[in-house]
C-alpha cells in the first residue's frame, strides 16, 4: 500500500512557499523544477543543481529547501532579493550535460520574467550558465555571455570568514596557524577553501569520492586524506561540511571529535532546528550554513544590483560580523540556527533588505 505523505501543497504551505513550477521539454527531455520561496525583498537569485534523484519526491524535497534556505540567505546577508532555487532532474547518474539541455533550461528560467534569476550549483559551471544565457537575460555566473563567473571562491571566502568567528566564539582565536579542519567534499568551494586554510597555516584532512579532486588538495595544499566514511567523525578544530546536505543529524553529533562545525554545503543539518539544539548542548559552535556560505550569492546578486567591486568585497567581509553576531545571540536563543532564522524572518517581515548592523 502506498504510503500517505503530504501533498505538494501541503509541503509548499509548510515551508512558506509562493510558487512550484514544473517543466518537461519535448525536445531534450529535460525535466527541471523551479521552486520561487518568497520575493517579499525582491527578486530571487538562486543556483540550479544538476542532479540524479532516486525519485520526484527526493527532487521536490531538495528544490524547497534549497529555496527557502535562499531567502534566509538573502536576508542575513543584507540584500534586498528573494529566495528561489532550481534542479534539474538528470535521467542517470552519468548523463552528460549538452548545450541544448541548457538552452531549453534557460528558457524555462525565461518564462519567470526576472522574479527567479539562475546561477550554478552542483553539477552546473560556468559554461552551462553561459549556454542559459543565450535563452534569457536572467542568469548570472557565466564567463561569456552571461557574467560573474564561478562564485565558489567567493563562497570559500565567506566560509573563511564564518570560521574565523567560529574560532573566537570557541576560545580558540581567531589565528589558524597549528588548527586543524576536516573538509568533507574538495570540489569548488571547497579546492578554495583548502587555499586559504593552507595560506592561513591550517592543517587540513580531507576526503572525497572523486579521487581527482582528493589529488589536488593532497598535492596543492598537503592534506591529510581520511575514508568519506569517516571524515565526520575526524579529530580536528573545525569540521567543514563542503559536499552535499543532511551530513549531519542527531545521532551524528554524538560522535563529532570537534568543537565547531562550519561549512560550505547547503543544509548541513539534517533537521535543523533539532540538530543545531543538540550541537549547542553538545558545547559545538556551529555556523550556520546560510549566514556563513553566502559569499558566492552576495557576489553574483551584489552585481546584479550593480555594487561596486570595493561593495562586494566589503559585504563578503561582513560574514565575520554577521556570524559573531549570531554567535553571541545564541546565549539567549535556542540554536545558532534559531537565531540567525529569527533576524532572518524579522527582515523579510519588515520588508527590509538591510545590513545586519542596521538592526
Ligand atoms: P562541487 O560539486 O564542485 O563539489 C562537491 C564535492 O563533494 C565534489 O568533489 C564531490 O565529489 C564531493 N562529494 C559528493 N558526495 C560526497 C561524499 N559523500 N563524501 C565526500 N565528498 C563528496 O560543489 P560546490 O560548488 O563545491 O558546492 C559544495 C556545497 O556547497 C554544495 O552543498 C553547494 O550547494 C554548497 N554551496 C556552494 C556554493 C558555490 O558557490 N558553489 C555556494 C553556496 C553553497
Amino acid at each position: 500500500m502506498m504510503q500517505e505523505k503530504d501533498s505538494m501543497f501541503e509541503q509548499m504551505t509548510a515551508r512558506g512557499h509562493d510558487r512550484l513550477c514544473f517543466h518537461h521539454d519535448k525536445e531534450t527531455g529535460l525535466r527541471a523544477i523551479v521552486a520561487i520561496h518568497s520575493t517579499a525583498l525582491g527578486n530571487a537569485l538562486g543556483g540550479t543543481r544538476r542532479w540524479y534523484y532516486e525519485s520526484e519526491d527526493d527532487a521536490v524535497y531538495d528544490v524547497l529547501r534549497l529555496s527557502k534556505g535562499m531567502t534566509y540567505k538573502a536576508a542575513i546577508s543584507g540584500l534586498p532579493m528573494g529566495g528561489a532555487k532550481s534542479v534539474i532532474m538528470m535521467p542517470h547518474r552519468e548523463f552528460g550535460r549538452t548545450e541544448a539541455e541548457a538552452r531549453a533550461m534557460g528558457r524555462f528560467v525565461d518564462t519567470f520574467n526576472g522574479a527567479y534569476i539562475a546561477a550554478e550549483d552542483v553539477g552546473v559551471d560556468t559554461q552551462f550558465i553561459d549556454w542559459m544565457a543565450h535563452e534569457t537575460n536572467h542568469v548570472m555566473g557565466g564567463e561569456t555571455v552571461s557574467r560573474g563567473g564561478d562564485p565558489s571562491p567567493w563562497t570559500a571566502l565567506g566560509v573563511f570568514h564564518g570560521m574565523r568567528a567560529c574560532l573566537l566564539q570557541a576560545g580558540l582565536g581567531e589565528d589558524f596557524v597549528g588548527k586543524t579542519v576536516a573538509l568533507q567534499g574538495v570540489g569548488h568551494v571547497g579546492q578554495n577553501l583548502c587555499k586559504l586554510l593552507h595560506g592561513a597555516g591550517a592543517k587540513l584532512i580531507v576526503a572525497d569520492i572523486n579521487k581527482t579532486n582528493l589529488d589536488t588538495a593532497v598535492d596543492e595544499f598537503g592534506a591529510t586524506v581520511a575514508h568519506v566514511d569517516d571524515i565526520l567523525k575526524a579529530e580536528c578544530d573545525i569540521l567543514a561540511p563542503c559536499a552535499l546536505g543532511g551530513v549531519i543529524d542527531g545521532n551524528m553529533v554524538e560522535h563529532l571529535r570537534c568543537p565547531i562545525v562550519c561549512g560550505a554545503a547547503n543544509n548541513i543539518l539534517d533537521d535543523p532546528e533539532e540538530d543545531a539544539v543538540a550541537l549547542k548542548t553538545a558545547g559545538i559552535v556551529y555556523g550556520t550554513d546560510f549566514v556563513v556560505n553566502a559569499g558566492g550569492l552576495i557576489h553574483l546578486a551584489g552585481m546584479h544590483l550593480g555594487m561596486t567591486d570595493d561593495e562586494l568585497v566589503c559585504k563578503n567581509d561582513e560574514i565575520f560580523t554577521t556570524t559573531q553576531q549570531i554567535l553571541e545571540l545564541t546565549e539567549h536563543s535556542a540554536s545558532s540556527y534559531a537565531a540567525a532564522v529569527e533576524i532572518a524572518e524579522q527582515r523579510i517581515a519588515n520588508g527590509q533588505g538591510l545590513s545586519v548592523h542596521a538592526s
